[in-house]
């Protein structure tokens, strides 16, 4: 017996629809140099349709790819409608990319229109000759474009077409914005949403078991939208009525601690990198005040456990923990303890990578294919499928990263029986120590714990005797003082004391990826390179 349910598509013009006419009045709120610029969501409504007759007008039509190279603000998240609702496909562009990985992605992905911020045109600009199928590039703010030869400027562009544009209707399953990973190892690959995924994914990122975000909210987005679509916060916002705040450039500690005390939000997303920087800048300005928060997301990299505590106990605020990918639009999982946990032990679940999220299926495999037990301790590799989670990538033919219908995420973890996944590494992380793992992300976690400590990464180096041991690459926070073998006494009650490394080195800052996190490819190369001032403890 077949249902008689209707088959309304989702489609993210609906999304838009949804956002315009019940929140209309609710704001998009983009940080300046000279204050911060206010809009409402009908306003953005409206210019999204003149941009999306704009684009139509220079021969944009169904599947076209169109191109972001922009900060978080207002215009970007017009793309992020104008874009996919008229029938093409959005793709954002990281603005740290390398510019030989830039020019591939836009290559590989044939760009035909660049949308670009003027503060970023010398970035783009490197690449310009490069970049055959682009045919526009649209720039946004002052009219500076010289640099790139034949622009156009974005406002002038819309002024000159009217709003109220008929949005087309189309398959849901059809392409509306791709992502490239972030591509630490190899070509970055593309990965496709599509427009009933990003329906799905933003409906899960409401419900109250994950991150619940409502018309209460008002949300600093932090995570760029070129990584993974700002886990996807744009679309929840006009789904959820949630108001949106775009810091533009101003990602560092200072800032954010003032915006969060000027304008007030109640969620912020970020990687924990971010985070640190945060607490420490929060801890130093004197006037930090987070008592609009709810919670403070963070995801993208294990988010260290004394972080979450430090942010409980000095400014009363939850960090959410997340885990997710490129690859699955990201939410895969949140941290939110179950129901009647004391708040003196909710941190023993917010220290984990999250519980999985309605919508999609997660398990743990052996080596050999074998699907472990999620008993909370069998480690394995995570498998996850999912109407949001990718089943291909884009022009490439990717066997090894899938298995019988199931994503390998290649991170490395236990699953127990209430659904919360512990991840001790990437696959591609892990140390192997006498046959025997240890995890990198544990002992970052430890000694990140350590008061004189402001970050810490670790990596394997090959050993003679145990094949590969961790070595722990530590900056120190200013004004503060600690030697190798103090941090190492100091993981000691922490950690078993094989997993103790002896090999330490101090660094000025940690290199980092595009999107933020530690990059430990960079720090292996340079050990290997024999750049780094290793201290080796007896
Ligand atoms: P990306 O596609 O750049 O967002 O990277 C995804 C990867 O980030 C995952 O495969 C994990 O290795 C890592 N990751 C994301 N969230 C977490 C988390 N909460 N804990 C540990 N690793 C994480």
């Amino acid at each position: 017996m077949r249902s008689t349910m209707q088959d309304a598509p989702l489609l993210i013009n609906r999304i838009l629809r949804h956002g315009e006419f019940l929140y209309a009045h609710k704001k998009v709120l983009t940080v300046t140099s000279d204050g911060v610029r206010e809009a409402t969501f009908a306003q953005v409504a409206r210019r999204s349709e003149q941009l999306a007759v704009a684009l139509a007008d220079l021969g944009i039509g169904e599947g076209d790819r169109v191109a972001t190279f922009m900060w978080n603000n207002q215009e970007h998240l017009e793309a992020y409608f104008a874009v996919p609702c008229m029938g093409a496909v959005l793709h954002t562009l990281n603005i740290r990319l390398f510019p030989e990985q830039l020019a591939f992605i836009i290559n590989h992905a044939q760009d035909q229109v660049i949308i670009v911020d003027d503060t970023l045109i010398p970035l783009l600009a490197r690449v310009r000759d490069q970049i055959p199928t682009v045919r526009h590039i649209i720039v946004n703010g002052i009219d500076e474009a010289k640099l790139l030869g034949e622009t156009l400027s974005y406002e002038d562009l819309i002024a000159r077409y009217p709003s109220g544009y008929e949005w087309p209707e189309m398959d849901e399953r059809s392409a509306s914005v791709m992502c490239y990973t972030s591509g630490t190892t190899g070509d970055p690959k593309g990965v496709v949403y599509s427009h009933r995924s990003i329906w799905l994914h933003s409906l899960a990122s409401t419900t109250a078991n994950s991150i619940g975000l409502s018309e209460k909210d008002r949300c600093l987005l932090i995570v760029p939208m070129f990584h993974v679509n700002a886990w996807g916060a744009p679309y929840s916002a006009y789904l959820a009525g949630m108001d949106l705040v775009m810091p533009q450039m101003f990602l560092q500690g200072d800032p954010i601690v003032r915006m969060i005390r000027e304008l007030r939000p109640t969620v912020s997303l970020g990687v924990p990198t971010i985070w640190n920087e945060v607490l420490h800048a929060a801890e130093a300005s004197g006037d930090a005040d987070f008592s609009s928060v709810r919670g403070l997301l963070g995801g993208g990299a294990a988010v260290p456990r004394h972080l979450i505590e430090a942010f409980r106990d000095e400014f009363n605020v939850d960090v959410i923990q997340g885990w997710g990918m490129t690859e699955t639009s990201p939410l895969g999982a949140v941290s939110i303890p179950p129901a009647g946990t004391p708040r003196d032990q909710e941190i023993e679940f917010r220290a984990k990578a999250g519980r999985i999220v309605a919508g999609v299926e997660v398990r743990v495999t052996a080596e050999d294919g074998t699907v472990l037990d999620h008993d909370g301790t069998s480690v394995g590799e995570f498998e996850i499928r999912g109407p949001w989670i990718t089943g291909s990538y884009y022009g490439v033919d990717a066997p090894e990263r899938f298995h019988d219908g199931w994503l390998r995420t290649g991170d490395v973890g236990t699953l127990d029986n209430l659904g919360y996944m512990v991840i001790s590494d990437r696959t591609k992380d892990v140390i192997k120590s006498g046959g025997e793992w240890i995890s990198s992300v544990e002992l970052e976690n430890a000694v990140m714990g350590h008061p004189a400590v402001f970050e810490a990464a670790v990596v394997a180096v090959s050993d003679e005797k145990w094949q590969e041991r961790p070595l722990c690459c530590v900056v120190l926070r200013p004004g503060k003082s600690a030697s190798a073998q103090e941090l190492r006494d100091y993981l000691a009650t922490k950690v078993v004391k094989w997993w103790l490394p002896e090999r330490w080195c101090f660094l000025d800052s940690l290199p980092k990826t595009s999107v933020g996190k530690f990059d430990k490819k960079v720090l292996r190369a340079l050990y290997v390179e024999g750049t780094l001032d290793v201290i080796t403890l007896g």
